[in-house]
């Protein structure tokens, strides 16, 4: 038996709070444990800091682009090993294209399905049993 202490940290960047409470609460019910970071301006700098196993990533930030704070992850390398799923409400291709640029492991669209996000983040970073 994991004590909780040892469970896989995903950092969620979200800024609306609904989706990142049905996130939390997604990612808490499979075992994993959650930060969130509501402001893509000091998403980097706290992905610095914790070093999570998963990143979460809405594109659609008020100042910053998910794509910049991608790319900014991505080309340091201390941190670009951590594995990022982006999330768009986007759907044209050229979006699409851009997102997979920014260098990010792989994207979901909003609404997310509940079955392909658990699937998809279990596929980057398996839980610990709880
Ligand atoms: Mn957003």
């Amino acid at each position: 038996m994991k004590k909780k202490s040892e469970a896989k940290r995903v950092l969620v960047v979200e800024d609306n709070e609904l989706n990142l409470k049905l996130f939390n609460d997604l990612l808490d019910a499979h075992g994993y444990k959650t930060i969130e970071v509501r402001d893509g301006r000091n998403a980097y700098d706290i992905v610095g800091k914790e070093v999570p196993d998963l990143v979460i990533m809405d594109i659609q930030l008020p100042y910053i682009s998910g794509i910049d704070v991608i790319k900014k992850i991505k080309t340091d390398k201390k941190l670009k090993h951590i594995p990022i799923l982006a999330v768009t409400a986007y759907a044209m291709k050229d979006d699409e294209e851009k997102i997979k640029e920014a260098g990010c492991e792989d994207y979901l669209s909003k609404p997310i399905d509940i079955a392909s996000f658990i699937e998809k983040v279990k596929r980057y970073v398996q839980a610990e049993s709880v």
